[in-house]
């Protein structure tokens, strides 16, 4: 590290966008990240960025799919009472809800949480034909 100058400010955001200056005004390549960026350069960065972000995920998934899927194994053995328990709070949040009966256009009653199931059925299916002829 070489220092360059004393820079007296009142916090760290402060020292990050002189650095910045410094990074831009010498065109150092030692940085992965610029240390400050203003939310309009932040968005435009992020916007430029965004296809190839997007490529390099779809690829990251495809190649490292095994090696994800093992790491969210992994992770849920470790917790999995925290999962489980995750999955306990929104079904009971989401009970009443859920447990709700419609009478779907066909003339069965159901719950609201089988409907996308009823939807697929035979009898469903034959209402939709007969309705559309
Ligand atoms: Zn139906």
């Amino acid at each position: 590290m070489i220092k360059i100058c004393d820079f007296p400010c009142n916090n760290r955001r402060e020292a990050e966008q002189e650095e910045d200056k410094y990074m831009l005004l010498f065109k150092s390549t030692l940085h992965m990240r610029r240390p400050f960026l203003t939310p309009e350069t932040k968005k435009e960065y992020f916007d430029n960025r965004k296809d190839i972000k997007k490529e390099y995920d779809k690829i990251r998934r495809t190649e490292k799919a095994e090696e994800i899927k093992e790491k969210k194994r992994i992770a849920y053995q470790r917790d999995k009472h925290k999962y489980k328990e995750t999955v306990k709070q929104a079904y009971l949040r989401n009970i009443e809800k859920n447990t709700q009966m419609i009478t779907c256009n066909c003339g069965s009653t159901l719950q609201l949480r089988r409907k996308n199931n009823h939807e697929k059925t035979k009898k469903h299916q034959n209402f939709i034909k007969s309705f559309s002829i």
